[in-house]
């Protein structure tokens, strides 16, 4: 049946990608349809219900700041949240949070159900409609044939997907569902590229079975902790930590602390007597894992030196007993993980609810995507999550909307409607992680499941969690992404610190009014002439609320103070307000010189490289050169530039090139 309604935006696959990629392009008044196996299964965190994390929680951030739903879902379902890197400089600090995995899934599933635009429809998708070089809609497993001007395809681990425990495989897309296996075959058919990866979970545990007195309590921070007197102890930092810009700690249902334990050398030699019938190490599976979220026997494997890796017992959630021991996925046989469970301490009578197991899939290469993520091969047809060669949750969120973005102004660009985007939104490496995400994936590629660091953003310093709303907001707005409530609120906070700013630079601080005591504890030493307040700022042991302190009738903005004492959004709002002025004036150096830098770059990095350009003409160029950018066909100078191969040279070459044929 061909089913009576057109949509703008199809959607394939409801887990991180996919409710990001339709949440967006319904935001944009696109008329969006969710196509997913399970309606049950919108929003499943496949592995641990954790979000965030180093160089992640910058980009669950990013999400936040263009109207995403992953952080407010967050808020609503996190059991204990930590500010990650906490005394390092403010480029490298990141939240992360436990999540009850089921309040989780109900967040993601009361705003799908909630968002205008949006249609959800359960059913497996066999195949893709294609006419010519456009997909025109997807057809599901009972023959429904939904007719699209854009499709978006996040279909995760499933593809063609086979779990393996021990030498026992079988056919899945996760435990305990159906593998794409038709969709798989119909994509091998369309001649897009792919290969295989792998991924894994460790066993989870009945808290039941766990002896935590034998465990080190780990609580969230600003959560007084139970010591082992049985006194209570404050957290690591005073304030409980916030996902989203329009988050709140009330949204947080209950904290919970997170356990830790620790393998030992009976731990590893019992993972060392399963190397036989590991699937990974009898070539079983051919996929590559993740490099930095190793199987337990990986671990063993590669760091047989060491005698002990740390574990983190995470709680799943406020009613489950259900505990993921962080730190021992493995898809070694089942006798083997009940063994290596019960040498940790604390878990010596341990019951293992679920077995660990690994999973094989197909992903397809991101290089034959566009810089908008659509591919290049298939008109309309866009790919984003885990089938472009990522790990994890947040990677997948962005990459789904980023997707469902472009798909969007795509719909708008095919209806005629006026378009600031040229048809496509491409952040730069220097506006944000989002950025640095999609030009690593379409100018290098993987060879391994890729995964957000902070190490990988260059400009990391100006790529901050607590800015990602200056950053990105406004762009969100005017693409259609940002609701009232949210511009309103970020308007104030950005107003606040540009008139708090100007205040600060208007306050001069006389050497002859403040006594020596005063400097001293304000300042840390005397002032030998006069300073404005936002100078003294850059100082690095002075701080906001000590310059108010140092003459209260004088100093102190009345607003922001009476906001201190309000309601919990103008208090979090407040504090980020201090926490921008801080931060724009104590690394203003250090900022000024990377915008220095991102300008000199800028004057080849956006330079486009002509669709038609024939690289076999550019003889200046080395074969090898030639027949790269030939079959890469970056879009932009600064993309080539980052093609592995690619020298300085070769660019500067390229750029006489393009100037002389201009
Ligand atoms: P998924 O979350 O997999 O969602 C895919 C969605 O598409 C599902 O809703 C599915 O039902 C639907 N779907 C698929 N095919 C079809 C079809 N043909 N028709 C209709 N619907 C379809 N990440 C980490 O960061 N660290 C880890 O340690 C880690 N371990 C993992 C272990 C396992 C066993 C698994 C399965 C995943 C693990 N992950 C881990 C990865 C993490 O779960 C994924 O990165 C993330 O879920 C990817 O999001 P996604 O939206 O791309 O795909």
């Amino acid at each position: 049946m061909l089913y009576p309604q057109e949509f703008d935006v199809i959607v394939v696959g409801g887990g991180h990608a996919g409710t990001e990629a339709a949440l967006a392009a319904a935001r944009m008044g696109a008329k969006t349809l969710l196509l997913s196996h399970n309606i049950e299964t919108l929003g499943q965190m496949s592995c641990n219900p954790s979000i965030g994390g180093i160089g992640k929680g910058h980009l669950v951030k990013e999400v936040d700041a263009l109207g995403g739903a992953m952080a407010l879902a967050t808020d609503e379902s996190g059991i204990q949240f930590r500010i990650l890197n906490s005394s390092k400089g403010p480029a490298v600090r990141a939240t992360r949070a436990q999540a009850d995995r089921i309040l989780y899934k109900a967040a993601i599933r009361r705003m799908l159900e909630n968002q205008p635009n949006l249609w959800l429809f359960q059913q497996a998708v066999d195949d893709l409609m294609v006419e010519g070089d456009r997909v025109v809609g997807a057809c599901t497993q009972a023959g429904i044939r939904f007719r699209s001007r854009t499709v978006v395809l996040t279909a995760g681990t499933f593809l063609d997907g086979k779990i393996h425990v021990g030498l026992n495989n079988y056919a899945g897309g996760r435990a305990g569902d159906p593998p794409a296996v038709s969709l798989s075959a119909r994509l091998k058919e369309l001649k897009l590229p792919q290969g295989r990866l792998k991924t894994g979970t460790p066993p989870r545990i009945d808290g039941r079975t766990i002896d935590f007195s034998q465990c080190i309590e780990q609580p969230g921070d600003g959560v007084a902790n139970q010591t082992e007197n049985g006194a209570r102890s404050a957290g690591v930092l005073g304030e409980v930590p916030v996902f989203s810009y329009m988050g709140g700690a009330s949204m947080h249902p209950q904290h919970m602390p997170c356990w830790i334990t620790h393998t030992n050398q009976r731990t590893h030699d019992i993972i060392r007597s399963g190397f036989d019938r590991s699937p990974m190490f009898t070539g079983k599976i051919e996929g590559v894992g993740p490099r930095y979220c190793p199987s337990v026997e990986d671990k063993i494997n590669r760091f047989a030196d060491k005698d002990s890796h740390q574990i983190f017992l995470e709680p799943e959630g406020l009613t489950t007993h259900e505990y993921y021991p962080n730190g021992i996925s493995t898809s070694l046989p089942f006798d083997i993980q009940y063994e290596l469970v019960r040498s940790m301490k604390g878990l010596e009578n341990a019951h293992i609810i679920r077995p660990g197991y690994a999973i094989e899939y197909d992903y397809f290469d991101p290089r034959e995507l566009k810089r908008s993520f659509e591919t290049r091969a298939i008109g309309g047809l866009f790919f984003a999550g885990q089938i472009n060669g990522t790990t994890g949750y947040e990677e997948a969120a962005a990459q789904g909307l980023f997707a469902g973005i472009n798909a969007a102004l795509q719909c708008r660009s095919l209806a005629g409607a006026a378009n600031d985007f040229g048809g496509a939104w491409t952040p730069g490496r220097d506006q944000a992680y989002l950025g640095v995400l999609v030009d690593d994936l379409t100018t290098k590629g993987v060879t391994e499941p890729y995964r957000m660091f902070t190490s990988r953003a260059e400009f990391r310093l100006q790529l901050r969690e607590d800015n990602a709303d200056m950053r990105l907001t406004e762009l969100g707005r005017e693409m259609g992404l940002v609701d009232d409530a949210r511009w309103d609120a970020f308007s104030r906070k950005r107003d606040a610190v540009s008139r708090e700013t100007e205040r600060l630079k208007s306050i001069w601080v006389n050497p002859r009014n403040l006594s020596v005591a005063e400097a001293e504890r304000v300042l840390g030493r005397a002032i030998d002439r006069e300073y404005n307040l936002a100078d003294l700022l850059r100082r690095p042991d002075v701080s906001y609320q000590g310059l108010m302190s140092l003459d209260d009738a004088k100093h102190q903005n009345q607003e922001l103070v009476d906001a201190l004492v309000g309601d919990e959004v103008s208090r979090e709002t407040t504090r980020a307000v201090i926490e921008q002025i801080e931060i724009a004036a104590k690394y203003s150096g250090y900022i000024d010189r990377q915008r220095d830098e991102v300008a000199r770059a800028a004057n080849y990095e956006n330079l486009q490289l002509p669709e038609d350009l024939d690289y076999n003409q550019v003889t200046a160029l080395s074969f090898e050169v030639r027949q790269r950018l030939s079959r890469q066909r970056p879009e932009t100078l600064g993309q080539a530039s980052r093609l592995s191969g690619i020298t300085p040279a070769a660019i500067s070459l390229l750029l006489i090139h393009l100037k002389r044929s201009r």
